[in-house]
């Protein structure tokens, strides 16, 4: 799996931080999402996929 993020789409909702911090972060000043690993380990592909799913503007692509 191979994670990509819109950081110009996202609104800094922060679902996907919330969900799996292992993966997401925030910018501390705009609040924009960070990818702190854009290719999880196996285990996480579910939680992913789901955090992709829940992302307002959809700023998530993971493959
Ligand atoms: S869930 Fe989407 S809009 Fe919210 S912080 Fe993550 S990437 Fe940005």
């Amino acid at each position: 799996m191979r994670i990509q993020v819109d950081s110009d789409a996202c609104v800094g909702s922060g679902q996907c931080a919330l969900a799996l911090p292992e993966v997401f972060d925030q910018d501390d000043a705009d609040g924009r999402v960070v990818l702190l690993d854009d290719r999880p380990p196996a285990g996480l592909h579910g939680a992913v996929r789901e955090a992709a799913s829940r992302c307002p503007v959809r700023a998530i692509t993971a493959q």
